[in-house]
């Protein structure tokens, strides 16, 4: 089916592999051959592939309404806002269909937030190799010169320093008194799997409340039970006043949520923010069918638990390795870092191991297995992992067609 492509715009480097079902980890492409899946559509289908109570909630939901639009209220809507709180202490949601939705959501609460403290021009901390989207106000917060390159003029009112730095920030702070927010991952994922200290955060917490910014967390990938808690700022006990979601929130079905607590989760009268298909019943009920499923078999723990297997076992297999320089990794969240660049691994891994990886910043391998994977698969996808680096062809060269992934 490659001709198709002839008419989609270039905007992504594919692998020449089309999936036709899936059934938890496991995938099957259009010849019948099965893959293993320690991507989940990068970090997306956390409960895997045709969950039978996700597919179930959707078939349901579609033969009752699909959108009323936001003129009304939306009884699905208010439940999984309620229960999206619970979770987190938060007060508040707003529902739209993406990641960089959810983080422009964020980004015009922290202006409205400056406005309010009388900051005519108000700017947001970022961190370098942050990632936060593609929209242009996204993109322009997003630390990857790569990514904004071709797309100036970018968004005015960021500024950005090295992540999990606190001097950094504090230099800034002492710099720039039009600081009103700050947004960061918990855990950098396209920026190649790097986990923020507890510590950090919470000074980072601690420097928000002295100055009276919003601490805006980024949590559209680490999210969701990935890390080993339902959230990755909840490993530092912290709340944040804004976070974002996405990604697994919904298995592959698109939503996206902006979150708040305080006065920022006011701040919003009608009007002035919106989304057609945003908050629409089917996507809200398989928000909180995922949830269902998530608190039922405590997919944190679950995730807590796999991934330190999944960390001691590349650790063990790969710690030596002549061209590995690091392994990280929190939960369900694992980095590879090689001393060259590796694009070519994501189609050898397919070609010579059926497993779907991912390479992100050029040089680091990335895992987000779904959290639904037993402990077999787990150490199956270390395997296939060793044995990709084990060919001893790492260093193969790399051809121009293999781009990182679009996410
Ligand atoms: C994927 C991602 C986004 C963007 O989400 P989209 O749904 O692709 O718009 C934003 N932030 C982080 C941390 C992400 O991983």
């Amino acid at each position: 089916m490659q001709h198709a492509t002839s008419h989609l715009m270039r905007a992504y480097a594919r692998q020449p592999i089309s999936f036709a079902r899936g059934s938890g980890a496991r995938l099957w492409d259009e010849h019948g051959v099965e893959y293993l899946d320690a991507i989940a559509g990068v970090a997306v289908t956390s409960l895997g592939h045709a969950h039978p109570e996700i597919a179930a909630a959707i078939a349901e939901q579609s033969g009752l309404l699909l959108h009323t639009s936001n003129v009304f209220r939306i009884d699905w809507q208010e439940r999984l806002g309620e229960r999206l709180c619970a979770l987190t202490s938060m007060q508040r949601a707003f529902f739209c269909n993406s990641g960089a939705e959810a983080n422009e959501t964020a980004l015009k609460l922290a202006r409205l937030h400056g406005h309010r403290r009388q900051v005519a021009q108000p700017q947001i901390l970022v961190m370098e190799n942050g990632f936060h989207g593609r929209t242009l106000a996204t993109l322009s917060a997003t630390g990857n010169p790569a990514k904004q390159q071709g797309f100036e003029p970018l968004m005015p009112g960021f500024l950005r320093v090295p992540y999990d730095d606190i001097e950094a920030v504090r230099r800034a702070a002492d710099q720039s008194p039009d600081i009103v927010a700050v947004l960061i991952e918990p855990v950098q994922g396209e920026g190649g799997i790097r986990v923020a200290s507890a510590d950090y955060l919470r000074e980072l917490r601690v420097l928000c409340d002295q100055r009276g910014w919003l601490l805006m967390l980024d949590e559209i990938q680490a999210g969701m039970g990935r890390t080993g808690a339902w959230f990755g700022h909840q490993h530092a006990g912290i709340t944040p006043d804004v976070m974002t979601l996405a990604k697994a929130l919904g298995n592959g079905f698109p939503i996206g949520a902006c979150l708040a607590r305080g006065e920022v989760a006011d701040l919003f009268s009608p009007g002035q923010h919106g989304s057609t298909f945003g908050g629409n019943p089917l996507a809200c009920r398989v928000g909180c069918a995922v949830l269902d499923i998530m608190v039922r078999d405590d997919m944190p723990q679950r995730a807590a638990v796999l991934g330190a297997r999944l960390l001691t076992g590349l650790q063990q297999a790969l710690g030596n390795h002549p061209n590995v320089l690091a392994i990280r990794g929190q939960g369900l969240m694992a980095g590879i870092e090689l001393d060259r660049s590796c694009k070519e691994l994501v189609r050898r891994a397919l070609e010579e191991q059926r497993l779907l990886i991912t390479v992100t910043r050029d040089t680091t391998i990335r895992l987000l297995p779904p959290l639904i994977c037993d402990e077999a698969q787990i150490d199956d996808m270390v395997a296939r992992v060793a044995r990709l680096l084990a060919s001893n062809t790492v260093d193969r060269p790399v051809t121009a067609a293999q781009a990182e992934p679009a996410t």
